[in-house]
C-alpha cells in the first residue's frame, strides 16, 4: 500500500477526476477526506468508499471561501491529527470569446482555480511543516502550458498554478514539502460533457466535431485521457518518496501537447 494510513485531501472530489484520484488514494491505504461544494455528494462518495472497505470522511467546502477552507482543513485535522497530502483539484469551466467573457464569470474562474488553490495549500501548509513532510498536487491541464479560443480565463488560471507549484517547491522544500502539476488532456467528466454543446454552438459546427476534431484532434490515436489515468499520475506524485520531482509538471494528453 503506497499511502497507508496517510490523509490525503481532495478538494472537488464528489465527481470527475478528483473522486477517481480519492477512490484510488482510498485503495492504497489513505484515510481521504473528500471537499467538495456539494456536501451531499461528498457524503456519497465517501460513503461509497466506506462500503468498499476504505476511510473517508466528508467535508463541504466552497474553495474560494477563506472561512470554509480553514474549517475544513480544522475538521480534517481534528478527525485525523494532520493533513499529509492536498490534492487541489476542484474547477469549473466557462467558456467564452474575450470580447464578451463577463468580468464575473473572469474573476469566478480565477476564483475557484488560483483562490482555491492558495487557500487549500496555505491552510495544509503548517500541519505539513510541523512534521516536516508533505504533497501539495495542483490540478493543471494542457492549458497550463497551450491555449485555445474562447477558455481565457481557464487558460490564464491554469498557467498560473504552475507559478504558485514552483513557489511552494521553493520555499517548502527544507521543510520536507514538495508541489507538482498534474496537466490532463480532455477527460469525460461532467465539467468536459457541459462544454460540448457549448463549443459547438460557439464554434458552429457539431458535436461530433467539436469530440473529434477540437478535443481530440491532436491526440496522436483518438482517445480521451481518462479519470483512472489522472489518478494513477496523482498516486505517483502524492507516494513519491523524495524531492526530485518538486515543482515539476507531468503532461497526460494521450500526446496532444508534449514537451
Ligand atoms: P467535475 O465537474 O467532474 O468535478 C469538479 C468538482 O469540483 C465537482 O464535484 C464540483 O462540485 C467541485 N467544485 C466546483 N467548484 C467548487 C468550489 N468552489 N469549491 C469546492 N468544490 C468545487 O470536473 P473534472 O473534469 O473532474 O475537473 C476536475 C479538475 O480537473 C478541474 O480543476 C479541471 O479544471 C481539471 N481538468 C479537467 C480536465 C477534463 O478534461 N475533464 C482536463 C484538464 C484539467
Amino acid at each position: 500500500m503506497k499511502l497507508e494510513d496517510k490523509v490525503c485531501l481532495v478538494t472537488g472530489a464528489a465527481s470527475g477526476i478528483g473522486k477517481a484520484i480519492a477512490e484510488r488514494y482510498a485503495a492504497e491505504g489513505a484515510r481521504v477526506a473528500i471537499a467538495d461544494l456539494h456536501g451531499d455528494s461528498a457524503q456519497r462518495a465517501a460513503d461509497a468508499i466506506r462500503a468498499a472497505g476504505g476511510k473517508a470522511m466528508a467535508v463541504a467546502m466552497d474553495v474560494t471561501s477563506e472561512d470554509q477552507v480553514n474549517e475544513g482543513v480544522a475538521r480534517v485535522v481534528e478527525a485525523w491529527n494532520t493533513v499529509d497530502v492536498l490534492v487541489s483539484n476542484a474547477g469549473i469551466q466557462i467558456v467564452n470569446p474575450v470580447e464578451s467573457f463577463s468580468y464575473a464569470d473572469w474573476k469566478k474562474m480565477l476564483a475557484i482555480h488560483l483562490d482555491g488553490a492558495f487557500l487549500t495549500s496555505r491552510a495544509v501548509l503548517p500541519h505539513m511543516y510541523a512534521q516536516g513532510s508533505g504533497s501539495i498536487v495542483l490540478m493543471g491541464s494542457v492549458h497550463s502550458k497551450e491555449a485555445s479560443p474562447l477558455k481565457s480565463a481557464y487558460v490564464t488560471a491554469k498557467h498560473g498554478l504552475l507559478g504558485l507549484s514552483r513557489a511552494i517547491a521553493k520555499e517548502g522544500g527544507k521543510k520536507g514539502v514538495r508541489t507538482n502539476v498534474i496537466c490532463p488532456g480532455f477527460v469525460r467528466t461532467p465539467l468536459v460533457d457541459k462544454q460540448i454543446p457549448e463549443q459547438a454552438k460557439e464554434l458552429n459546427i457539431t458535436e461530433e466535431d467539436v469530440v473529434k476534431r477540437v478535443m481530440l484532434g491532436q491526440t496522436v490515436d483518438g482517445e480521451f485521457t481518462t479519470v483512472d489515468d489522472i489518478a494513477e499520475v496523482a498516486l505517483f506524485f502524492a507516494s513519491f518518496p523524495t524531492n526530485a520531482l518538486t515543482g515539476q509538471s507531468l503532461v497526460a494528453s494521450h500526446g496532444w501537447f508534449m514537451e
